[in-house]
């Protein structure tokens, strides 16, 4: 045993057990006076003193260790920093088995289309792990796939009624599929859209439907261990008062969490705390996406899956969870509690969030009519890279807000750094190398600092208007940069000539648009079309493609 709680002393007072001894590399969390925790590391030099990296010796408080954890020697420290959620402070990225980052990302629901707010947190996942490849370091990915009903409760947003039907199997009957059969569906497409966001994709896609046996065990062990128990519903219930530090990621104390939150699956009375949560539900009525258990009929929580995968699939150990801003409670906090009681550890050495995206001032929703997807700016004939810059010019732990014209301006300044970079490779100049690293390096450092994409883009645009940087540099820069920045910077642009005429005709339905003549401007869009032009209205205005 290398990890674990503090033990109790013949006094009452907690230590460090034995198996923590000094001269070991060790990682304390405490608990600090604000309510949050604490993270230490370094070398134990007494039973209450640590020696940091720097050389600096810390007393701790044995009384307030949270968890203790020898860190094991082979551990490699990337350079890489990221704010954790959990100890509220930028932390390095450790690679705990010092041969590849366990990474775990929580994954779409598939029932419908994953919106640019959810590719966003996708797409998150996908900077870390080319800024860790990129930085001489292996990956091992994992991102669930949420193919099982779930009540509406566990995946509640604002401005939606409240209901307990289930997502899956109402989108289901309402486009006359089987349950699973839409599922496959919208799983395609997700896979199709964050191709198209150039994201690399992670190493495994398990899918909930197909992990029910690892929820079934992992289960059992709760219940075995006395986290869990079986309600007379024969619902089983995780008991939230069991696990001593629940709240800690959140900040949410257990006493507050009154019964009637807008977490609180109210329909279940057979809870012996308001705020346990059900890891197993009943079927009750149900019939369709249920299985039969050691409990009875019945279907999983949504949080039980994400720790059932992670464990199995990582090796009872996640380097780095990640996850949209609106997961941290309940979800990661459930998911928390399960996974370490299960462990006797914590799970997760590092809690990445990424913020919430807005389109033109407000929260995307179906109710708001305001849901924007990938395809919809495909259609509007813009790069679905020019979203993935746009997204990058914005840091991934701030609230952004959306529109079309942002995405115009990205998609033009794609264009343009595209067919710079194919005139600045044809430089036949001898360039620095030194220089070329040096460059190189002013933009991985921000990356390296919180994944500080705007700065590291200012950087980039600055090196494209420097006089002083040769045509040649330029280029290698560009192309050495987007190993991270996956912008395909040496994609030749198709030429795009328009015929004798058409640009008369396309200025002219823009006049007719504006002066809102809708019938001049089909006209317009018709003649247009017999000259092989296919004319595209967006919000930000008319764009026009030439059909092959
Ligand atoms: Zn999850």
């Amino acid at each position: 045993m290398s990890e674990g709680y503090p033990v109790a002393t013949e006094d009452g007072s907690k230590a460090l057990p034995s198996a923590a001894h000094v001269g070991q590399r060790v990682s304390i969390r405490s608990h600090d006076p604000e309510g949050g925790f604490r993270d230490l590391l370094g070398h134990l030099v007494s039973p209450t003193q640590v020696r940091k990296k720097n050389g600096q010796i810390v007393t701790f408080d044995p009384s307030q260790i949270a968890l203790w954890k020898v860190v094991p020697s082979q551990a490699i420290s990337t350079g890489i920093f990221l704010y954790d959620t959990m100890s509220r402070a930028q932390r390095e990225i450790v690679i705990s088995d010092g041969k590849a980052l366990r990474m775990y990302c929580c994954g779409p629901t598939v029932y419908r289309d994953a919106h640019v707010g959810n590719l966003r947190t996708f797409l998150l996942g996908d900077l870390i792990s080319r800024l860790v490849q990129v930085s001489g370091f292996s990956i091992h990915s994992v991102q669930n796939i949420t193919d099982v009903g779930h009540m509406v409760d566990d995946l509640h947003e604002p401005g939606e009624a409240d209901s307990e039907e289930d997502k899956v199997l109402t989108q289901a009957a309402m486009e006359h599929k089987d349950p699973f059969t839409l599922a496959r569906s919208y799983e395609a497409k997700f896979h199709k859209d964050i191709a198209r966001l150039g994201i690399l994709g992670f190493d495994i896609y398990p899918r909930a439907s197909e992990s029910i046996e690892l929820m079934f065990a992992l289960i059992q062990k709760l219940i075995d261990s006395g986290y869990a128990y079986v309600g007379e519903d024969t619902s089983v219930y995780f008991s939230a008062n069991s696990f001593e530090s629940y709240g800690a990621l959140s900040g949410n104390k257990l006493e507050e969490l009154v019964p009637g939150h807008r977490y609180e699956y109210v329909g279940d009375g057979a809870k012996r705390f308001h705020a346990d949560w059900a890891l197993w539900k009943a079927a009750g009525a149900r019939t369709e996406m249920v299985w039969e258990s050691p409990w009875g009929k019945g279907f999983p929580g949504w949080h039980i899956e994400c720790s059932a995968m992670s464990l199995h699939y990582l090796q009872n150990h996640v380097d780095l969870h990640l996850g949209g801003i609106d997961l941290r409670f309940p979800h990661h906090e459930n998911e928390r509690a399960q996974s370490n009681a299960a462990t006797l550890s914590e799970v997760t050495d590092h809690w990445v969030h990424g913020e919430h995206l807005l389109f033109e001032g407000r929260k995307m929703s179906k109710s708001a009519g305001n849901v924007l997807l990938l395809e919809d700016l495909v259609q509007g004939g813009y790069d679905p890279l020019a979203l993935r810059l746009v997204f990058m010019e914005n840091r991934y732990r701030s609230q952004m807000d959306l529109n079309w014209e942002q995405i115009a301006a990205a998609h033009s300044t794609l264009q343009r750094w595209r067919s710079k970079y194919q005139e600045w490779s044809k430089s036949e100049l001898h360039n620095d190398q030194a220089i070329v690293a040096e460059l190189i390096e002013s933009i991985f450092e921000p990356l390296r600092a919180d994944l500080d994409t705007p700065k590291a883009l200012l950087k980039l645009r600055a090196i494209e208007r420097d006089a002083n940087i040769s045509d040649r540099t330029k280029a290698q820069v560009f192309e050495s940069v987007d190993k991270f920045f996956g912008l395909d910077i040496n994609r030749v642009e198709v030429a795009r000539e328009l015929p004798t005429g058409a640009e008369e005709l396309l200025t002219a339905r823009e006049q007719a648009r504006k002066a809102r003549d809708f019938a001049r401007s089909d006209q317009l869009r018709d003649q247009l079309l017999e000259l092989k032009i296919k004319v595209v209205d967006s919000p930000a205005g008319q764009s026009w493609e030439v059909i092959p």
